[in-house]
Formats: structure tokens, sequence, C-alpha cells
């Protein structure tokens, strides 16, 4: 098919305010890029506290195209890229990482040194809430043929994040005691992924019962919607998927000495860190960002081998405002999945 001039794109215009659905150019590759037709696209909490941010927290500029968890199709490719690429499915790394600082070569590429506040598409360049997306280098993408995109598109973020959570800390994990706080997007996957690659005991607390009880059928132990309700034994690693206050001083109290409580979600909490105060001894307090390559291509060995599947609430690209809303309200099983209309 040929590649239209322009195409619809969900655009983000103005801080603190509702994303659009606007007419932009298809861009085009340059020499290393890839052009990708957007097959799927999941949309993340972390798009709120984007739209949410007042000007000037964040150095994006506007209007900036949302989305950052995307699977695709190479239609295109710029010099020097090899053409084999074109016609594969791919989910894509969404951390534009330089691929050689110090991190880059270490296999961190989610802590790059040249990201400059900007980490990658829908998050500082122009995202894959659209017809097409341009992806600057083919190291960006894990090859994913033969599976299915509305399937792959949550293992870029949401299956990430939480494998990547979860493997800093396999050894605290292992033979322990998880609590999973928040069984959204990221949370119903951290529970399978703990249940498929740990001996974990999973215990889940989320505010709501219909998330509860997804968790239940992807294997967790115990379910709560309270900590204090869900945990009645120390606990080894707290994986806080909300990261409010409130969850953040609830995950602390029932941590066990040398416990670990490792803040993911993005809910504008904040705790003291310190010595003989709200920890127990030897506490370990971390906040993990995203994932490296290494760890999206494991997510997706895992969904290849059926081992992960997201809970995917299909909608169209016309729709996409609506579902916004619908994750703000908290009305979402799993992960909302956008495909073209
Ligand atoms: P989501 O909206 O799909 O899920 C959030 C879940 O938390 C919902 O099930 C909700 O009911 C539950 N919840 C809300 N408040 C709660 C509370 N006080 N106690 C218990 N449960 C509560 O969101 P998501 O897309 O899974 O994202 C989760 C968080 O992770 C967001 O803050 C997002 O910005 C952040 N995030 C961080 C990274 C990272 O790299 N660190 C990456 C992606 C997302
Ligand atoms: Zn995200
Ligand atoms: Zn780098």
């Amino acid at each position: 098919m040929p590649i239209p001039s322009s195409m619809r794109a969900v655009q983000l215009t103005a801080w603190q305010s509702e994303p659009e659905l606007r007419e932009v150019p298809v861009p085009r590759p340059g020499p290393g890029e890839l052009l990708l037709r957007v097959d799927a696209a999941g949309l993340c909490h972390s798009d709120l506290h984007v739209m949410s941010c007042p000007p000037g927290t964040l150095p994006y500029d506007l209007p900036m195209t949302l989305g950052h968890e995307i699977a695709g199709t190479v239609v295109e490719v710029g010099d020097g890229v090899d053409g084999s690429w074109l016609d594969r499915l791919a989910v894509v790394h969404g951390v534009w990482s330089c691929g050689t600082c110090h991190s880059c070569r270490r296999g961190h590429e989610n802590h790059c040194l040249h990201l400059d506040g900007r980490v990658g598409f829908g998050l500082g360049r122009p995202g894959g809430l659209a017809e097409y997306v341009l992806v600057p280098a083919a190291r960006q993408l894990v090859a994913a043929d033969g599976m299915v995109a509305t399937e792959l598109a949550p293992l870029a973020d949401a299956a990430l994040t939480a494998y990547h959570a979860i493997r800093l800390h396999r050894e605290a994990i292992e033979g322990g005691t998880v609590v999973v706080i928040g069984a959204g997007g990221l949370g119903h996957l951290a529970v399978q992924i703990l249940k498929q690659t740990t001996d974990a005991h999973i215990v889940v607390v989320d505010t709501r019962p219909a998330a509860l009880e997804a968790a239940r059928e992807h294997g967790a132990h115990t379910t709560g919607t309270t900590v204090a309700e869900a945990v009645d034994a120390p606990v080894d690693v707290v994986l806080d998927f909300v990261g409010a206050d409130s969850t953040l001083a609830a995950g602390a109290e029932v941590l066990a000495p040398g416990g670990r409580l490792v803040m993911v979600g993005g809910g504008g909490g904040s705790m003291t860190v310190a010595k003989g105060r709200d920890l127990p001894l030897g506490w370990h307090v971390n906040a993990p960002f995203w994932g490296p390559r290494q760890d999206l291509e494991a997510v997706v060995e895992l969904a290849r081998g059926g081992q992960i599947v997201a809970d995917i609430e299909v909608v169209r690209f016309s729709d996409t405002l609506d579902a916004y809303r619908r994750l703000r309200e908290g009305d979402v099983r799993g992960r909302i999945v956008v495909v073209p209309d």
C-alpha cells in the first residue's frame, strides 16, 4: 500500500489538558531510521501523568503525539537499514537510547546518559498513537513475527517495566512474599511474571474488586483492598505500581528486615529514607525505570511461549480520547489497546 502524505495522530497540544485527534504529516525515514505502520498501541497511565503536568515540568515541545507502547509493521527503511526489516512485525523499545554511552554499553539502555529528559517516542519525541511512527534505529525493534499485534503492544511498557522491576529484585523475591500494589496495566502482568518465573507467595492489593478478581485468575495467592487487610506476615518485596504517599507508607509498614520497597508508580508520593526511622533494618528502596532491551526480548519470549498474556480491551483509534477518560476513571480491565479504525 502506498504511504499517504498525512495521517491522524493523538496529540497533546497544551499542558493540563486532554489530547486531541489531529491531522499531521507522515514522517519519512532518514538514514538509519525505519517507518512503522502502527498496528496496536497501548494506553499507559503515565500518559495521564504527562497530560496533567503544569507547563515547564517536562522538557517536551508541544504539540506532541502521545503513545509509547507500540507494535507495528516496518513499511519503509532509510539508507543504511537492512532491507529485510520490511514487512516484519515488531515491538518497539521506547527508550531512544544512544547505544554507545557508559550505560548503553553495559546493557542499561533505560539509563542512557543522553536521554536529555526526553525518553523517547510519546515522551518527548513524536509518539506512536498515530497511523505511522518513525523509529530512529533498527536496534529499537524486537522482531515478533507470527505474533498478534494487540497482545504485543502491552509488552513494550507494561510487561517490560514489571519484568525489569522483578528481575532486579529476584534474589529477594525467590522463596519470599511479594506484595503487588495496583493490579492495572503493569500490575496484572507483574502477577503473571511472578507466577511464571518465581516461587514467591503473591499478595495483590487494589482498590477495585474487579482488578483483584483478575489478579486471582492470574495466580495471586492472597488479595485485599488495602495492604493492612491483605498482609499478615512480614513482606520481602513490595512492588508499588501506584506510588502514592498512602501506598508507600503502607508498603513500608509491612516490610521485613532487609525487605525492599520498589516504587514503580508515578503517583507523586514521597517518603523519608533514613536509618532508624520508618523502615526496618537493612532496608532497600528502589525506583526502577522502564527496562533495557534484553528484558523486552525476555517478555516477548514469555509471551511467545504463552506464559504471559496481557488482558486487553481493544478500542478503535477514533475512540482513543474516550478510552483515556475511562483509564483515568479506572474503568479498564488490564490494558486498553488502540487499533486502526
Ligand atoms: P493503571 O491505571 O492501569 O493501573 C493502576 C492500578 O492501581 C488500578 O488497577 C487502580 O485501581 C490501582 N490503584 C489506584 N490507587 C490505588 C491505591 N491507593 N491502592 C491500591 N490500588 C490502587 O496504571 P498503569 O498503566 O499500570 O501504571 C501504573 C503506574 O506505573 C502509573 O503511575 C504509571 O505512570 C507508572 N509507570 C511507571 C513506569 C516506570 O518506568 N517506573 C513505567 C510505566 C508506568
Ligand atoms: Zn508507560
Ligand atoms: Zn546511551
